[in-house]
């Protein structure tokens, strides 16, 4: 072990490291892996608590990826994509356009690859629009978006960043959701609502020069696993869509599950209309926004005004009806009933939930495309026992009374309810194409989603950007230069392909995010007394994803508790003075166990 370490020192410029440190706190020599564990050259096991800079979800050495690029080495390791193409790239595009809603796939290495892919397509749409001053960025204080030039850019991480300025192009940054900003008495959602007010402020100036908006939606990972509401989100696809700005959503760190769905952006929904700061006693989501009215909205120039005043009407119809629901299901009270809005039932959001009587109430507007979805979380809803209630907007709206009594019957008598199935009566308005595609880009989808980390499983390094067809209708054309020419050697390698098409069979196979949704409630159980610690702070939690500031951090403090945390079995990297678990989902409580034990037994010691 010895003999590797200096080797590594003389010939390994390791990455975000003071080369010099490595001779006080030298480099864990792992010679194996073995699900959530790394196993050192001395046969030591350290849990992975930080899944190996947040790339792993299936463990080391996971048996079902190992195949799939055992039997992809059998047949092809790489050929390029200018020029060919082969199956696995083929099936993951397929694959990622239709949980993703984004339907066409561009392949880079690296996810600081995948932003600078996002920004040039964002800019160059633009420019093949006529537009080609609109080529500016803005992002959020504290996000990290990869350290290339062009992502350094968008990143603010002065660590990372400040050194280099002077190569970088300069780009807007508005203020950060980060909850823990929030002042005193002012709810996450508050802030996050004021903070896009700050969004909107730059928009209504700048749009006209800006190309578009970089996010990572719900957590700033390097900032310190910095959480947000997400009301944030939705009111920056609003505002994107009024200002004509297109929505990067940088999944990289948190796509795949982490925090809760399988893509963050999904957690996204509208705030009602009902004004800022009302109150939503005992409900979760309680939305507090104005919706936004469309006034003075500036256009994307291909898509038909009656197609955009289409989604607006339908969104408003949605929100409209939603409270209106809302507040008769609190008003009326049901017999006691207590429903909760918004309720967040990873993989979903239920538009109303009844915990005492097991039953769902889902508003539809009439979505077309949403039908086979709505199937599939029905189904799912059902399997947890869990009854669905769907009713259109304008019955709501319109027919209220009966609305009301079927709920009433389905919370009193117990039997199923079997209000007239959607697909028994009238589409309210069928869609036409067009008011389709406009429909989907004007609903909670980001125009833009860079994938990279986790796609593999923390095998191999691949990323992709996903896009709407509006954006790549805008590079298809006869002219060679309005194409989107831009290239990396092993860009769809076949390999990193086979391991990604493995992982997402994992997820569908094995139910993953549903069955992920029970182990975090366990595991945030065992944290609860490194929650309640009292150098603890902000001790927060999504998903798959755990974090908390220590109080009285000193300089060192990250140092001092990763050498602590490895010498009794655990390799985690804080972040400053934050520290927080990102496992690979394969953990089991007694591996968490071990976790809260290390994090406990390093709180412990003043001298950390
Ligand atoms: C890690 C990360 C990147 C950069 O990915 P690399 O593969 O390290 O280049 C970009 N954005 C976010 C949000 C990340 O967490």
């Amino acid at each position: 072990m010895d003999d590797l370490l200096s080797r590594t020192r003389a010939a390994v410029w390791h990455p975000c490291t003071q080369m010099k440190q490595l001779e006080a706190v030298p480099p864990l020599a792992v010679a194996r892996g073995e699900g959530a564990w790394l196993i050192d050259t001395d046969g030591r096991r350290y849990l992975d608590a930080i899944s190996s800079w947040w790339v792993n979800l299936f463990g080391h050495c996971n048996p079902r990826i190992n195949a799939a690029i055992a039997d992809q080495l059998g047949k092809i390791e790489h050929v390029m994509l200018a020029g060919a193409t082969h199956a696995p790239v083929v099936e993951l595009s397929e694959r990622l356009g239709k949980l993703t809603g984004l339907g066409h796939a561009f392949y880079g290495s690296d996810g600081a690859s995948a932003t600078e892919i996002a920004l040039k397509m964002s800019a160059h749409y633009w420019r093949n629009h006529g537009h080609p001053e609109k080529n500016g960025f803005v992002s959020l204080q504290n996000g990290y978006h990869g350290e290339t030039v062009g992502a350094l850019s968008v990143t603010d991480i002065p660590l990372f960043k400040a050194t280099y300025e002077p190569l970088l192009r300069p780009t807007v940054r508005v203020p950060t959701p980060d909850a823990r900003l929030a002042e005193s008495g002012e709810s996450a959602e508050a802030y996050a609502l004021r903070c896009a007010d700050a969004l909107e402020a730059h928009l209504a100036e700048h749009a006209a020069t800006t190309a578009a908006f970089i996010i990572e939606p719900l957590v700033q990972g390097a900032a310190g696993m910095a959480m947000y509401h997400p009301v944030y989100l939705a009111r920056a696809r609003e505002l994107c869509d009024r200002y004509g700005v297109h929505l990067i959503a940088d999944e990289i760190a948190v796509g795949f599950g982490r925090t809760g769905t399988l893509f963050a952006f999904e957690q996204a929904f509208l705030p009602s209309p009902s004004g800022r700061g009302a109150g939503g006693e005992d409900a979760v989501g309680e939305g507090t926004a104005g919706a936004g009215g469309g006034n003075g909205s500036r256009r994307f120039r291909e898509i038909p005004p009656e197609a955009i005043e289409f989604a607006r009407k339908l969104r408003h119809e949605q929100t409209d009806a939603e409270s209106r629901l809302w507040h008769l299901l609190r008003d009326r009270r049901l017999g006691g009933h207590k429903f909760r809005r918004q309720h967040p039932m990873p993989p979903y959001t239920l538009d109303f939930y009844c915990d005492e009587a097991g039953l769902v109430v889902e508003l539809d507007g009439g979505q077309h495309a949403e039908s086979a979805r709505d199937a599939r979380r029905d189904a799912w809803l059902a399997q947890q026992g869990l009854r669905v209630l769907r009713f259109w907007n304008d019955q709501v709206l319109q027919e209220t009374e009966s609305v009301l009594s079927v709920i009433w019957a389905a919370l009193h008598d117990g039997a199923r309810p079997h209000p007239q199935p959607l697909s028994a009566r009238p589409h309210p308005r069928p869609l036409s194409p067009g008011e389709r595609g406009e429909n989907a880009q004007a609903g909670f989808r980001p125009d833009f989603i860079c994938l990279s980390k986790g796609l593999t499983g923390g095998y191999l390094p691949l990323s992709a950007v996903l896009t709407t067809d509006a954006v790549y209708e805008a590079f298809y054309g006869d002219a060679t230069a309005r194409g989107f020419l831009h290239s990396h050697s092993y860009t769809g390698n076949p390999l990193a392909c086979r391991a990604a098409l493995a992982v997402l069979d994992i997820f569908e196979h094995d139910n993953v995010i549903a069955a992920n949704r029970v182990k975090a409630i366990e595991f945030t159980r065992i944290l609860d007394e490194v929650a309640a610690h009292r150098r603890v702070r902000h001790f927060r939690h999504l998903g798959m994803i755990w974090a908390f500031d220590v109080a009285d951090a000193q300089p060192g403090f990250a140092t001092r508790f990763h050498r602590a945390a490895l010498a009794q079995g655990v390799f985690i990297r804080p972040i400053g003075a934050t520290v927080y678990a990102m496992p690979p989902y394969v953990v089991d409580a007694d591996a968490m166990r071990t976790l809260a034990d290390a994090l406990l037994g390093c709180l412990a010691d003043p001298a950390i």
